[in-house]
């Protein structure tokens, strides 16, 4: 199954990804996640890409397709994949038409601005490893480590209030009108997020067997 987790910066794509990946045993591809990787290494896309992550920008189409086509071209992508925060723009999802990639579903997390503002200023990530954590609603085993690797916990430059606000409007005003993109190819599925995760969870499986 080739799926697409859309939403906003914060509605909880990566927390499903990772349930999807687990149940359906395909790969969950975050862009961010490798972006932020090339960057802990001091690649020349990390440092290109830095400028506009720390801005809470859109990193430019041709630098994230050109990611996606290298990490679809991998073994592990032959049965499927869900892809987190890729296409983010209506040209990258027509770079993904035109790889001859046909998408079965789209999920669409939809979470109201207000409570994303609220989640992503308690949204804490591992220096080391990148897991994701909640000062409220997914709290680490010990306060400030890793559960996974030990460790230190801190949070993410752009999940700053001022720049959450950029993100949003970043959000609203280029990676919203893809649902009408995959609406009219009918394949969007809208997931409503739920106060608690494993509420979240329940309907994007619900939506993945509809
Ligand atoms: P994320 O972890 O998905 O919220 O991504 C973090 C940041 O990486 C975003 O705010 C963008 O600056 C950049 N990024 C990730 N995916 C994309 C994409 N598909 N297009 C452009 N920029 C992206």
């Amino acid at each position: 199954m080739k799926l697409i987790l859309l939403g906003a910066p914060g509605a909880g794509k990566g927390t499903q990804a990772e349930v999807i990946c687990e149940k359906l045993s395909i790969p969950a591809i975050s862009t961010g996640n490798i972006i932020r990787e090339a960057l802990k290494n001091g690649t020349e896309m990390g440092l290109k890409a830095k400028s506009f992550i720390d801005a809470g920008k859109l990193v430019p189409d041709e630098v994230v397709i050109g990611i996606i086509k290298d990490r679809l071209a991998c073994d592990d992508c032959n049965n499927g994949f869900i892809l987190d925060g890729f296409p983010r723009t209506i040209p990258q999802a027509e770079a993904l038409d035109a790889m001859g990639i046909v998408i079965d579903k789209v999920i669409d997390i939809e979470v109201p601005d207000e409570k994303i503002v609220k989640r992503m200023s308690g949204r804490r990530v591992c220096k080391d490893c990148g897991a994701s954590y909640h000062l409220e609603y997914k709290k680490p085993a010990k306060e400030g480590v890793c559960n996974l690797c030990g460790g230190e916990l801190v949070q993410r430059k752009d999940d700053h209030p001022d720049t959450v606000l950029d993100r949003l409007s970043v959000y609203h005003e280029q990676t919203e009108p893809l649902k009408s993109y995959y609406g009219n190819k009918g394949i969007l599925c809208v997931v409503e997020g739920q106060e608690e995760v494993k509420d979240t969870t329940a309907l994007t499986l619900k939506a993945l067997e509809d």
